[in-house]
């Protein structure tokens, strides 16, 4: 499969950024990053997002979410984190990825609210009826 974290993961093309590792994610370092200690955490199972990561590997996964963070909050000291996914639309990286972005008083960047902008025309009552007559 042409994917470049599954060659990352499977050790096809050399990372110098790998920081952490656990039977089910690595982490990296973001290669092109966008503040100091950018990272990512990639499952080692190829999925393109959350929907096709099996159940199993959740935990795992997110575990290594928690122990990159400590990493970062306790080697570079920021203010605080953004956690972000993107599925699909704005993913350049067909394999799932969870952002790790250190936050710094000052740092220009500003809430995840400010992602999108669509305020729903439903009522929250009409959307919370729609999900549920869907099921789970
Ligand atoms: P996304 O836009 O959410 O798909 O983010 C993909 C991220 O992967 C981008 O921030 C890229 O800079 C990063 N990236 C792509 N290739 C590599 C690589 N070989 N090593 C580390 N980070 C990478
Ligand atoms: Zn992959």
């Amino acid at each position: 499969m042409d994917c470049i974290f599954c060659k990352i993961i499977n050790k096809e093309i050399p990372s110098d950024g790998v920081i952490y590792e656990n039977d089910d994610a690595v982490a990296i370092l973001d290669i092109n990053p966008i503040a100091p200690g950018h990272a990512l955490v990639i499952p080692k199972i190829h999925s393109e997002n959350l929907l096709g990561l099996p159940d199993e590997k959740i935990g795992g996964v997110f575990a290594a979410v928690k122990k990159v963070s400590e990493m970062i909050q306790g080697s570079l000291n920021p203010d605080g984190f953004t956690y972000g996914v993107n599925d699909r639309i704005g993913q350049t990286v067909s394999h799932l990825h969870i952002l790790i972005i250190p936050r710094y008083k000052g740092d220009g960047g500003t809430s995840i609210h400010q992602v999108v902008s669509n305020k729903p025309k439903e009522s929250l009552a009409e959307i919370k009826a729609k999900i549920l007559k869907h099921g789970n």
